[in-house]
């Protein structure tokens, strides 16, 4: 794989399991131990081939979110595995074994790994990401962030409401730089492609989305991101940026009063636009 100039370096210890049609269920695994963890198994079935071909014994599972397509593979899984469930304690999920909230520690031994739950509400009413600050000998920080933070994008809010969305956001624009985005869908060209929309002046996004169209078109991943790489070109972390503000009172007829609304303006826009 050549350098690329928005899509860091791979993780060592993580690796895509691909689901259904544009999903990222992650593992996790330590180098020398059969022992690993998945995040978001939509699908027992790709989470089960992975692991047979490799020898491996899944022993936990971590939950976002209450989707289908995050919690689908959770009973078959358990069944065959028996794996330790963690998943967010606001939302309604059979199978979780701790439900966490803000500030949780989860702890992973087989794996020598320990994250942070934060509370991300707003796509779902309790969903959760998981913050790492470090597994195996990779220095960087790393956050599973189900369908919150995209690469270049949002998730919808579906039960939340903008001003959550937003606060979610901004705890996770406040992480490291350094830190590893892996978001559980491959969504990052139309997002850059609304970028653009969004500020077509911005030399970042503009490079960006060149780079990941040539990265789809040969069928490669465009995640794991970094948190740094959003601050540059996520229009949905920009929301106090002149050109994001500029293109909100455009679609609003007005000037924005606030960065909420700025934010939802801009949310609202990406619902529509094609
Ligand atoms: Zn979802
Ligand atoms: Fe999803």
């Amino acid at each position: 794989m050549m350098t690329r100039q928005f899509t860091p370096a791979a993780h060592p210890c993580v690796s895509a399991i691909p689901a259904f049609d544009d999903n990222y269920i992650w593992l996790l695994r330590k180098p020398g131990s059969p022992c690993v963890a998945v995040v978001d198994p939509g699908d027992a079935d790709a989470v089960d081939a992975a692991l047979q071909r490799d020898g491996l014994t899944l022993t936990s599972i971590l939950l976002t979110h209450h989707h289908r397509d995050h919690v689908g593979g959770v009973e078959a899984l358990r069944a065959r595995y028996a794996p330790k469930v963690f998943g967010p304690r606001h939302e309604t999920i059979d199978g979780i074994d701790q439900r966490c909230i803000e500030g949780d520690e989860v702890l992973l031994p087989e794996l020598e790994l320990a994250l942070r739950v934060i509370d991300v509400p707003g796509h779902t009413g309790g969903h959760i990401s998981y913050f790492a600050q470090t597994f195996g000998a990779d220095p960087r920080p790393l956050l599973f962030c189900g369908d919150t933070l995209f690469a270049g994008g949002c998730g919808r809010i579906f039960e939340g409401t903008p001003p959550q969305m937003l606060a979610s956001l901004d705890k996770l624009a406040a992480l490291p730089p350094e830190t590893l985005v892996f978001c559980a869908h491959e969504y990052t060209l139309s997002n850059l492609k609304f970028a653009a929309a969004v500020e077509p002046s911005c030399d970042d996004v503009l490079a960006r989305l060149a780079e990941v169209a040539s990265q789809r078109e040969i069928g490669e991943a465009t995640v794991p991101s970094a948190i740094g790489i959003e601050l540059r070109t996520n229009p949905f972390l920009r929301s106090r940026d002149g050109a994001v503000i500029a293109s909100a009172a455009q679609r609003l007829g007005r000037a924005p009063t606030s960065s909420v609304e700025t934010f939802a303006a801009i949310r609202e826009w990406k619902n529509v636009f094609r």
